[in-house]
């Protein structure tokens, strides 16, 4: 760990294609691309590594042609590390297309083709090894946040239990495996599964479970209680959060590495995510607006363009209007971490959020959390 400031750190993960400076926003590449983004541009932006999704990857174009094709990193021209989950997360959250979750593992539709398809913890682990992947996932349980005391526990037994069978299954050369801790929001649960995942002895740890519906209060609490729980020395991820205020939150709890698709998707549907809050490009307000998305910007969009000519692109479903609102949601969220590392390294952590928090403004045409 290069520097701590309260709880929160700043580290370098060291991966088979590179180090990766934490804390780190991590981009999502759902099926091998993040979407409407080139490999050079996302260099560009500041993007250190992707994320890429085992369950759309197994299922289109299927792991047996990204191999054929020379994994991964090759076939989406990407050389910088990639993490990849374990499809897990989308199973259980397509609900109506689960069949039955048993000891052995889980079986469910396709949500291409409807046909039934099986994971297990070894059958992930070899999809993950085939794609060449610098960090795999563990198949975990992930039960939804309204789930009974009896569920919430057989999913925190399950997920034990298929980590260890992880851990003893195939992996590509030097990929790090990272293990999941379950639990909800139940502090005895959650610790629970912190303590027997972290008996396992994994490369890293992640918070899965959260961020799926309970309140940021009650989230927060939760990884503030695990954080701690977690060994030091390796690097602890939270799953799913992406928008500003919740990256901050997670950082100053611990949190080193986070993910989500809130940028790319809030840039494909007209929104911005400035220092002042989130813009929705379709408002009659920016109709002849001359100014940059975000004065500080230094992103594509915001170094040439006004707030008007991205309104008008937007309007006319053009496609550069979406291209150029996701590569500034990208290039802002970079910076906003980048900043959170930098405040960490120096001290300050706590200045910076109060200032990042100053900032947003009454003219948030939305709540800055989703
Ligand atoms: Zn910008």
């Amino acid at each position: 760990m290069a520097a701590t400031d309260g709880a929160a750190r700043a580290g370098v993960l060291r991966t088979a294609h590179g180090d990766v400076p934490t804390p780190v926003f991590m981009p999502v590449g759902t099926k091998g691309t993040v979407k409407a983004v080139d490999p050079d541009e996302l260099r560009a932006l500041g993007a250190s590594i992707v994320l890429g999704n085992t369950y759309h990857l197994h299922f289109r174009p299927g792991t047996d042609a990204v191999v054929e094709l020379g994994g991964l990193h090759r076939f989406m021209g990407w050389d910088g590390p990639i993490l990849t989950d374990s499809g897990g997360f989308q199973v259980f959250s397509l609900r109506d297309t689960l069949l039955a979750c048993d000891d052995d593992g889980v079986t469910f539709r396709s949500v291409y083709d409807g046909k039934a398809a099986r994971f297990t913890p070894e059958s992930v682990a070899g999809a993950q090894a085939a794609l060449g992947s610098d960090i795999a996932m563990c198949l975990d349980v992930c039960p939804p946040a309204d789930s009974s005391g009896a569920d919430a526990r057989r999913a925190v037994e399950l997920t034990t239990t298929w980590a260890r069978r992880q851990a003893a299954a195939q992996r590509a050369p030097g990929q790090l495996l990272f293990g999941i801790a379950q639990g909800g929001v139940d502090p005895e649960l959650r610790r629970r599964s912190v303590e027997e995942i972290v008996d396992v002895g994994f490369d890293g740890h992640a918070l899965g479970g959260l961020s799926v519906g309970e309140s940021r209060d009650l989230m927060l609490e939760a990884v503030a209680d695990a954080a701690p729980l977690l060994p030091a020395d390796r690097p602890r991820y939270f799953m799913g959060i992406g928008d500003p205020l919740g990256i901050l939150d997670v950082i100053e709890r611990g949190i080193d590495m986070f993910d989500c698709v809130l940028p790319t998707r809030l840039g494909r549907t007209g929104s911005a995510l400035t220092s002042e809050g989130r813009l929705n490009l379709k408002n009659a307000r920016h109709a002849r607006d001359p100014r940059p998305l975000d004065d500080d910007c230094d992103c594509p969009a915001c170094t040439r363009f006004s707030r008007a000519y991205l309104r008008h692109l937007v309007t006319q479903q053009e496609i550069l209007g979406l291209r150029l609102l996701t590569l500034h949601n990208l290039r802002f969220l970079f910076r906003l971490t980048a900043g959170a590392r930098a405040a960490i390294e120096s001290g300050r952590l706590a200045d910076f959020r109060s200032e990042a928090l100053s900032r947003f403004t009454s003219t948030s045409e939305e709540d800055p959390c989703p």
